[in-house]
């Protein structure tokens, strides 16, 4: 009886144990970054991570790569996982990189990018050329009043409301258009290059991307007339970006076909951009 009685205390001991690390286990650590990277490609690793018998770890993108042959000790690679290192992974949390600009969330490591498209602490970049302003989404919209005396005719618009705007082939191709009640900005771009086939024209929203509730989605329908033809164009996800690109869109543009253009110097364009609900 006596025998059982200690192991019983010996097991609530062993109880206590675990208790106490339970409860101390949110403790920080330091921790050496560069060990959560896979040492072959060394980007961060992701789940799974594989390990050959000698325990050498690869990613699942670099197992095919090599064959799933271990670069150190020529053992197969790619079949064992390493648990262990994948638990490690799950269990880092890493301050979000605008942290010191007042974000509180912490991330898994190697998901930081996915969280920072979201973050209403990115900073987002004046459209306005040779301006270097840089900030939160909303003292961009404040800021932009600065700009509202030099001489541009950027516009105040309304949701749901057609406003036309003309663009002269030979001017600066965007346009800034600030919505009059919440001041969010939106630029309306016409990308083009030499011996291209025509105009493209995109609508963004300069604030975090993809898409934050706090900044909401958008719809845009632009047309335009040229030379007795019409081409109209719905897009019902406006793209939010950061920083405006001056690159030729890949998807999400309207397509003016040289061949309309013409010798027109200059076209207008109705764009209507709406607040979608959620
Ligand atoms: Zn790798
Ligand atoms: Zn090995
Ligand atoms: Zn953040
Ligand atoms: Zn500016």
């Amino acid at each position: 009886m006596e025998c059982a009685s200690s192991d019983v205390n010996d097991l609530s001991n062993v109880h206590l144990h675990n208790r106490q690390r339970t409860d101390d286990n949110t403790r920080l650590a330091m921790l050496d970054l560069d060990f959560l990277d896979c040492p072959i490609c060394v980007e961060p690793f992701t789940i799974p991570i594989f390990q050959c018998d000698n325990g050498h770890l690869a990613c699942s993108s670099c197992c095919p790569k090599l064959s799933y042959k271990c670069p150190s000790c020529a053992l197969p690679i790619g079949h064992n996982r390493c648990r262990a290192m994948e638990s490690v992974l799950e269990s880092i949390l890493i301050p979000c990189s605008n942290a010191k600009l007042g974000c509180t969330k912490n991330v898994s490591y190697g998901k930081e990018s996915t969280h920072e498209k979201e973050c209403i602490f990115s900073l987002c970049f004046c459209p306005i050329p040779n301006c270097n302003h840089r900030g939160l989404f909303k003292d961009l919209y404040s800021h932009f009043d600065v700009h509202r005396n030099i001489g541009r005719d950027d516009s105040h618009f309304a949701f749901g409301k057609y406003m036309e705007i003309r663009f002269g082939l030979s001017e600066t191709p965007f346009m800034v258009m600030k919505e009059y009640k919440e001041g969010l900005l939106f630029v309306v771009q016409c990308h083009s290059k030499a011996q291209e086939t025509g105009l493209y024209v995109t609508v963004s929203c300069i604030s975090i991307a993809p898409s934050s509730l706090e900044v909401g989605n958008f719809s845009c329908h632009i047309s335009t007339t040229v030379a007795k033809r019409t081409i109209l164009y719905t897009s019902m996800k406006v793209k939010n970006t950061q920083k405006l690109s001056f690159k030729i869109p890949q998807e999400d543009f309207m397509f003016i076909p040289s061949y309309i253009l013409g010798g027109y110097r200059q076209f207008e364009l109705e764009v209507c951009v709406s607040k979608l609900n959620h």
